[in-house]
């Protein structure tokens, strides 16, 4: 039992300025990283404080792994139809083939991996959250490496695929000693680090993976032992019950836990802390595909019932739990950039996105919500959660990318400026920068992919996109799209036969057209995937062009625009008058159509992606015959807001609008 897409980054090779941000950022970031400076911790262990060092190692495993092969895909000039993967870049492999080496050296005979020593170990703090990024980050390895070593192109030297999944292996081995049932430390795994435990109980999702990699029967158990820590003590985080009654991210403290605030930061009974929550819903997720499959296997044979009546229910529960979960997050928590969480705790912050909250959208949340949209769009097949993907992603996520892609933002508000990640643990990274690259990948692996006979296009983006389908040929487009600065794709073949490509019509455009060789094609529907099934040939041309209105958001007497799935902003670089200027008494309501009030225009310097004018209502003192006229004001994409990195540059999304006597 293997599945090795964890590690993998599917067969795309952006073009134009996505393409360019993402070189930069594999460059000046992934390929930048000094292995040795994150693993001195494992070889140091001097951590007392617990703190959570042990965390960067793994997460950058969790990206460089994957851009290697990205990077592969693109010396080859992408793939070739023979299933071959890349080499990477060799630089880049040799440091990820250093660090494993380091990380190896640093095991202890018991088997533990991390820098506590023994008395403060699986117990308050971080401790099991840096082994659960040590196991992600050796079975990014294991899975790399067995992949060069059937190609022939190990690295000579190199530590073996066997060598890191053996101590991947071990490390588990001894968690489970000291915090399974039964464990030498006499607690529960769920009683150990913060958050009620969803910190700690998140090294779900490796532990599964761990199962899928060795087919041992004892990691599945000791992820059962994992989820009903999960679910079923009323002190604990309580995933499943609580979803299903629909008690929102925001409201679940309390019911059997100790709800506790210091000033605007989360403390560590509470449940609403987003990254960790998210992370256990995706863990979650990983386990009931896991038995599901497994219980297949045993009753194969048995009717579809016998099946459902044994267990079959309560991992529907859990899938269910984790859906509805999104849902609720969709609902209540994501704003207009696709962001989420003030101070990284839930907030019921959509309906209170035009207020200043603290801390606003931790790139953590932002890259956890990209990867679970991803995980969500896997299991459901609803095109729902590539448009989900596709805000966060075209707004928090590019935001916090810092221009050249050497960094994160920690937080970014949706008013105000950007600035620099911080230091964590007396080291020149942070949690945000770490996991930075991740969010990218959940775009790259959706972007073009197949199943059975069937390509879908989920993304727009100039690129060379392959994918291969279940009867083993290679599917290929040549992709030419400004998206979502522009409106239109431009899709041609570059493989003949019979398959069907589906495109998804983003649910963010009003309306969509989609012409084969020059011909429309009726049925295309925002928010649907169109597809087109037919016998292909080379140079076939699909062009899909999308009505993406400016659309005016009005939120407690503020006004935001979107335009497809960009949010707006306003920008002190555009000098062109005071940000806080308020709009006229009901100049917008929700949802409406503001396009004749906004024209496109050219970005007036090179790092300003997309660049509007508009002639708005604003200003105060309306009696004013000057001020009683329209004025115009500049407007750029939220992501290339503010994206200078400077205090004096300001950047706001939200307006407020002017009250009259009987308004609320
Ligand atoms: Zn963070």
């Amino acid at each position: 039992m293997k599945n090795d897409s964890i590690s993998t980054v599917g067969n795309v090779s952006l073009k134009g300025a996505l393409g360019v941000r993402l070189d930069a950022m594999i460059a000046n970031h992934v390929a930048a990283t000094d292995v040795d400076y994150i693993t001195a911790p494992f070889m140091e262990k001097t951590e007392t404080r617990r703190w959570w060092q042990t965390e960067f190692w793994g997460k950058w495993m969790h990206s460089a792994v994957p851009y290697m092969e990205y990077m592969g895909n693109r010396e080859r000039g992408t793939g070739n139809g023979s299933g071959k993967r890349g080499t990477g870049n060799g630089a880049l492999a040799a440091s990820v083939a250093r660090g494993v080496e380091r990380m190896l050296s640093s095991q202890e005979p018991c088997g533990y991996i991390g820098n506590y020593p023994d008395e403060l170990r699986c117990g308050e703090g971080w401790d099991v959250w840096g082994m659960k990024y040590t196991m992600m980050g050796l079975m990014h390895y294991y899975d790399y490496s067995t992949r060069q070593e059937s190609a022939g192109t190990a690295i000579p030297g190199a530590p073996s695929a066997a060598a890191a999944l053996d101590a991947c292996r071990r490390l588990c081995d001894y968690l489970i000693a000291e915090l399974g049932p039964n464990g030498r430390r006499g607690i529960a795994l769920w009683q150990t680090g913060n958050w009620c435990g969803m910190a700690s109980s998140s090294v779900l999702e490796p532990v599964v993976w761990l199962f899928r990699r060795t087919g041992e029967a004892k990691y599945l158990d000791f992820a059962s032992y994992i989820v009903e820590g999960l679910t079923v003590p009323e002190e604990g985080p309580r995933l499943v019950d609580l979803a299903l009654n629909g008690i929102s991210v925001a409201d679940r403290n309390g019911y059997g836990n100790k709800a506790e605030s210091d000033n605007a930061y989360v403390m560590k009974h509470n449940r609403w802390k987003a990254y960790e929550m998210m992370s256990c819903y995706q863990g979650m997720i990983e386990y009931a595909e896991a038995k599901k499959e497994q219980l297949k296997n045993e009753n194969e044979g048995l009717s579809q019932v016998a099946c459902r009546m044994s267990q079959g229910k309560g991992l529907d529960d859990l899938l269910n739990a984790a859906i509805m979960t999104a849902e609720d997050i969709a609902k209540e928590e994501v704003n207009l950039a696709g962001g989420c969480a003030t101070s990284e705790a839930w907030f019921h912050g959509a309906s209170k996105q035009h207020i200043q909250y603290t801390r606003l959208q931790e790139t953590c949340v932002t890259t956890t919500w990209m990867r679970l949209c991803e995980k969500l769009l896997d299991i459901t097949g609803n095109p729902i959660w590539a448009d989900r993907l596709e805000q966060t992603f075209y707004n928090a996520y590019l935001g916090a990318m810092k221009s050249d892609g050497a960094e994160f933002a920690g937080y970014t508000p949706l008013n105000g400026s950007r600035w620099h990640g911080q230091h964590h643990c007396f080291m020149h990274t942070d949690c945000c920068t770490a996991n930075g690259p991740r969010g990218f990948l959940a775009f790259l692996r959706k972007f073009f992919i197949a199943d059975g006979d069937t390509a879908t296009l989920n993304f727009y983006a100039s690129a060379l996109a392959h994918a291969e389908l279940a009867d083993g040929r290679t599917v290929a487009f040549d992709i030419y799209s400004l998206y979502p600065r522009a409106n239109k794709a431009r899709l041609v073949c570059h493989t003949e036969g019979d398959f069907t490509l589906r495109l998804r019509i983003p649910s963010t455009c009003t309306a969509a057209t989609v012409t084969l060789n020059g011909t429309a094609i009726d049925g295309a529907r925002p928010g649907e995937y169109f597809a087109i099934k037919r016998t292909w040939a080379l140079g076939d041309i699909v062009e899909a062009e999308f009505t993406m209105p400016v659309i005016a958001h009005v939120v407690g007497n503020h006004a935001a625009f979107t335009r497809g799935p960009v949010l707006l902003a306003r920008d002190s670089r555009f000098a062109d008058g005071d940000l806080s200027e308020p709009f006229h008494p009901r100049s917008f309501t929700e949802g409406q159509n503001c396009d004749e009030l906004f024209s496109s225009i050219r970005p007036p310097s090179d790092d300003i992606w997309m660049c509007f004018t508009a002639t708005l209502p604003l200003g105060s003192h309306d009696a004013n015959p000057d001020g009683a006229l329209p004025s115009s004001a500049t407007f750029c994409d939220y992501a290339s807001a503010g994206n200078t990195w400077r205090r004096t540059d300001y950047y706001r999304t939200f307006f407020p609008i002017e009250l009259g006597p009987t308004d609320k």
